[in-house]
């Protein structure tokens, strides 16, 4: 007998939830009208709910489950770890080997010029260590007015003070009296919406450009970091042109100022590469890391150091005053490694860059370029967007775009297959353990999803 009922109706899961859950990122007193599914099982790249329908999870979950669903020796090696040693911490002069073979192995997977890793429980709370650590480095390289750090709207980095000031959603900011000070944004690189009719090539400089304006305005010396998603994931998988990293790394080089890219999404093989940042071929000076670490089977996150910082740090900076009870959970670390281990040992990070995610790209551009909805496509590995257009010749947005794009999500669910809708865009992340054949079932039923939208548009 467990304490964790799973024979009760959806009617009572429900009920119960409504009466004492607050979910995120929602209207709960629409949510209670309307009633959440109630999601049961996993498995591969599959989740059921309580009423037995089974969908093609498009999404890995929160773009986290990047191994898949139920995997047992992610769970084996849980349950080993909890009973070896269940917990212990960091402080005060301890460690222990959960810890250790983690940090030594996460470092076969990251490019030489990275050395050191401070972990946390989220991909907010490392976003929140980020925004400490800069001014922390600046001013133990003697540049205490380095203190600003720049993001960018529509940038998304977690829901903290902090991490949510960073990010550039309008609506967070408006709860909780956001950004906190010293934090500037500029534009985003979406060339489909704000690109008017410059190539993405010049927009992808001109977008570039708006940090060096910004980095002047603001004045260098008080300008410590700018810190961006490599491609923007919540914000609508937006891929930015090919000219807009070599530029940005150019004007933080030459300004001083420290490159941070947050890998919460794009890092552990998302884009077929094990981090985002080599596919577009730049070098941050820290990475934010999160959800494909333990691809979500238990919560950790962190924030990985270039070892220029991280020496400077340790030599020079004294106490490093931040810690969590949580931080490197010898059962979380556990499951990171084996999950590490894993996508690494099977060649599934491989396969996603030379076999299905190129199949899935090609899948997508083939249904979709000529779907008139449908007026890009963007993506790599296991991620990508298509953006909904009400007239593709002159890249028209719906103006009511969002209940376009969550209409469509929901027909999805109809059809079967969970993707996720942001203001104009479906997006879709799988986990990276989907075969050819779930890919096309997973391309089938979202080209259904979309052809039943523009049908109820009148444009199909
Ligand atoms: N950064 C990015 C790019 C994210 O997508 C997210 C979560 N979606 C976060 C940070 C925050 O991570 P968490 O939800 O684990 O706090």
């Amino acid at each position: 007998m467990t304490t964790l009922d799973t024979q009760r109706s959806t009617q009572e899961y429900q009920a119960i939830d409504a009466s004492h859950h607050i979910h995120a990122f929602i209207d709960q007193k629409a949510l209670n009208a309307e009633k959440p599914r109630v999601i049961t099982k996993g498995y591969g790249a599959y989740v059921e709910d309580s009423d037995g329908n089974r969908y093609l999870d498009g999404m890995s979950g929160l773009w986290c489950t990047n191994i898949g669903y139920g995997r047992k020796d992610l769970v084996a090696a849980a349950a080993k770890q909890m009973e070896d040693l269940s917990y212990y911490n960091m402080f005060f002069h301890t460690t222990h080997p959960a810890v250790i073979e983690l940090s030594n192995r996460l470092f076969d997977f990251l490019p030489k010029r990275y050395s050191h890793v401070v972990y946390t429980n989220s991909g907010s709370e490392a976003n929140e260590l980020l925004i400490r650590t800069v001014r922390r480095y600046w001013d133990v390289v003697g540049k205490p007015s380095k203190k600003i750090l720049i993001g960018r709207w529509n940038g998304y980095h977690g829901s903290t003070v902090g991490s949510a000031s960073l990010g550039g959603f309008k609506f967070m900011h408006e709860m909780g009296d956001l950004p906190i000070a010293n934090i500037a944004h500029i534009g985003e690189p979406y060339w489909y919406a704000h690109g008017g009719a410059a190539t993405p090539e010049a927009f992808g400089l001109t977008s570039a450009q708006e940090l060096e304006a910004t980095i002047l305005a603001l004045g260098a010396e008080n300008v410590g970091a700018f810190v961006a998603e490599p491609f923007q994931g919540a914000g609508g998988m937006i891929f930015p042109p090919a000219s807009y990293w070599p530029e940005i790394q150019r004007i933080c080089r030459k300004y001083n100022v420290l490159l941070c890219a947050d890998e919460v999404i794009g890092g552990f093989g998302r884009t077929g590469e094990w981090f985002s940042h080599q596919h577009f071929g730049f070098e941050p000076d820290t990475l934010t890391i999160a959800k494909g670490l333990t691809s979500g089977y238990v919560p950790m996150g962190g924030l990985v150091l270039s070892r220029h910082m991280a020496d400077t740090l340790v030599e020079n900076g004294g106490v490093f005053a931040h810690g969590l009870t949580y931080s490197g959970h010898p059962v979380a670390a556990a499951v990171a490694l084996a999950n590490i281990n894993a996508l690494d040992q099977e060649g599934i990070v491989e396969r996603v860059k030379n076999d299905t995610g190129p199949y899935l790209q090609k899948l997508l551009h083939e249904t979709f370029s000529m779907h008139p909805l449908i007026g890009e496509i963007q993506g790599q590995g296991f991620v990508a967007a298509i953006q909904f257009a009400q007239n593709k010749a002159t890249r028209t947005l719906f103006e009511n775009e969002t209940e376009v794009t969550w209409r469509c999500r929901t027909l999805g669910f109809e059809e079967g297959v969970i993707v996720r809708s942001t203001a104009g865009r479906i997006i879709m992340a799988p986990t990276l353990v989907m075969t050819r054949d779930q890919i096309d079932e997973l391309v089938e039923k979202t080209h259904r999803a979309v052809n039943r939208t523009a049908q109820e548009l009148g444009l199909l």
